[in-house]
């Protein structure tokens, strides 16, 4: 019988002065199931017990001339100074100058020799799990340090990933987090052992199918060493990731279950064990605090960047009030003045300051609605209506009244489809565009509304004028606030320089592009390019999910 039979099996390298001796220890320890390497005397024995790094070593006093000790002595120093070393002792050996761990005796016993070696084995095994423990309490300490908010989402996701994977000693590692528009875990960018776009094409749907697999809320983690396979997982995020293994645990905050975290693909011969749940679990806990802080840190940032603008909105608002409004405010007082104190002016010229003092309210009434409707623009107070507009109406509509030296031609084709757009935004776009056609064609002249489609997704709708024009080197800054053409023919008529500022940011709320083409002397076309249905461009570019607008706006 042979005692000891219980302890795990281990590596043990036999370094006997006698090779024969040697192989009949190493048959009793093969039968005991330890795996044992006979190592003979010589210049190669000690790279030979290095390569088969041994849980316990036993020999000779002596191996060939070399006292043992010499040689453990310089495999302790490459393998671990815990290395044990039991001594075979001759008869003829005295046991006074003996240094080792344990000591037995010729003629050796079977069953003592595979005990003793037992224990030792037993032992050796104990402190390599206690020493993977303290590895990986070392590596979950890095991660609860190492969690910093400043670099952003994406250095915090990277950092977990990392941190997952090397803990775990796993080739993969990977952040999902719970959108809850979409109903679904999105792969968070950077993965870690895994391209971008690997890491963003993962979804994991929490309704249907993926449900019916692995519910994450009630059946909490999943390990999988056969990921191709395993009917829990959902294969399109096996072949994604190309898995072979995976540990998934969710990420929690109260009852919550805010996203997964997920490690992948470990060395065949070292498959996930219950264990390596529980190390995942624990950076689970850590990383899901530090995911909910950087949310409310991003959210925090947001917040001032918005009270930002609003500042900044506010100072300008103030600044207009102060400079703008006075010029009119000024003219408004000096004709009353004029009409009150001079009793004797005649109808005519009274007639004429009553009506510039009716201009010049009117202007102050448009620059206080501009000036708010811009601080609402900038500030994203403002919310579109989306319904459904006929373009022949709407252009009609928006034909400022009164005209005498101008005509209006819209040329819309039948056939040409309805849009989404807000009803209101638009007709003040194209009231804008038309009163500047006939406010710059001062001789008077057509102005044509063009409307054409453009593929089956936009359309476009010109404004042509045969008037002033405007000059090349100016044609850059007139979308921008305030700023108008500097010629005294333009300087000449009144204008705020806000108009086209509203109108292109109103169009670009709608998904589309406004720009102007012109020839000085000769007139200019502004043109818009539309989306069909603005509320689905602008959701689609809000998203991120295709863009096509904003590139056919483009094109
Ligand atoms: P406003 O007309 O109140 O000055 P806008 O922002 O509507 O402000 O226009 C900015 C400037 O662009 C105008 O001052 C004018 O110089 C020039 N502009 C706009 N429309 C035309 C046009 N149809 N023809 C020539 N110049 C134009």
């Amino acid at each position: 019988m042979i005692l000891g039979g219980s302890a795990p099996p281990g590596h043990v390298a036999i370094l006997h002065s006698s090779p024969d001796r040697g192989e009949a220890l190493a048959r009793v320890l093969r039968q005991a199931g330890h795996q044992v390497s006979v190592i003979r005397p010589g210049a190669g024995a000690l790279a030979t017990l290095l390569a088969a790094n041994p849980d316990v070593v036993l020999g000779t006093l002596f191996f060939g001339d070399q006292p043992l000790k010499d040689t453990m002595t310089m495999a302790r120093g490459a393998l671990g100074p815990e290395l044990p070393m039991m001594i075979v002792l001759g008869r003829e050996d005295t046991d006074t100058k003996i240094v080792a761990d344990e000591v037995i005796r010729e003629p050796v016993d079977p069953g003592e020799l595979s005990l003793r070696v037992g224990v030792f084995v037993t032992r050796q095994v104990e402190r390599w799990a206690l020493q993977k423990k303290i590895d990986q309490l070392v590596g979950l300490n890095r991660t609860s340090w190492s969690f910093s908010l400043a670099g952003g989402p994406e250095v915090l996701y990277g950092q977990v990933a990392r941190l997952c994977a090397e803990t775990l000693r796993a080739d993969k590692g990977l952040v999902l987090l719970y959108d809850p528009e979409r109903r679904e875990m999105e792969g968070q960018v950077p993965g870690f052992g895994l391209t971008r776009e690997q890491a963003t094409r993962v979804r994991y749907p929490v309704d249907g199918e993926p449900r019916d697999r692995w519910n994450f809320r009630i059946n909490g983690p999943l390990i999988s060493n056969q990921a191709a396979s395993d009917p829990h997982l959902l294969p399109e995020m096996v072949a994604v990731l190309g898995l072979r293994s995976a540990l998934v645990v969710p990420l929690t905050l109260g009852p919550q279950v805010i996203g997964l975290l997920l490690v992948g693909d470990r060395a065949p011969s070292a498959p996930f064990r219950d264990e390596d749940l529980g190390v995942l679990q624990t950076v689970a806990g850590q990383a899901a605090v530090a995911v909910e802080n950087q949310r409310l840190h991003e959210q925090i940032k947001a917040a001032n960047e918005r009270l930002q603008e609003y500042d900044r909105v506010k100072s300008e608002f103030v600044a207009i009030i102060a400079h703008d409004f006075r010029g009119p405010l000024m003219a408004i007082r000096g004709f009353a003045e004029l009409v009150l104190e001079d009793s004797d002016l005649p109808l005519d010229s009274r007639q004429e300051f009553l009506q510039t003092i009716m201009d010049q309210t009117d202007d102050l009434a448009r620059l206080a609605n501009d000036t708010l409707l811009i601080s609402r623009l900038e500030t994203g107070a403002l919310e579109y209506q989306w319904r459904d507009v006929e373009l022949g109406p709407l252009i009609l509509d928006s034909v400022p009244l009164g005209l005498s030296r101008h005509s209006v031609v819209a040329d819309v084709p039948a056939g040409v489809p309805a849009i989404v757009a807000d009803a209101d935004r638009m007709q003040q776009v194209l009231t804008n565009l038309l009163t500047n056609a006939v406010k710059y064609s001062p001789e008077g002249g057509a102005v044509t509304v063009r409307v054409r489609e453009r593929g089956t997704e936009h359309v476009l709708i010109e404004v042509v004028d045969q008037g002033l024009g405007i000059p090349a080197d100016q044609v850059g800054r007139l979308f921008q606030k305030f700023e108008r053409v500097r010629t005294d023919e333009h300087m000449r008529i009144s204008g705020t320089g806000l108009g086209l500022y509203i109108c292109r940011r109103i169009v670009e709320g709608h998904g589309g592009r406004l720009w102007v083409e012109s020839e000085p002397g000769r007139g200019s076309t502004f043109s818009i390019l539309l989306p069909v249905d603005a509320r689905a461009a602008t959701q689609a570019g809000k998203t991120g999910s295709d863009g096509k607008a904003a590139s056919a706006a483009k094109a």
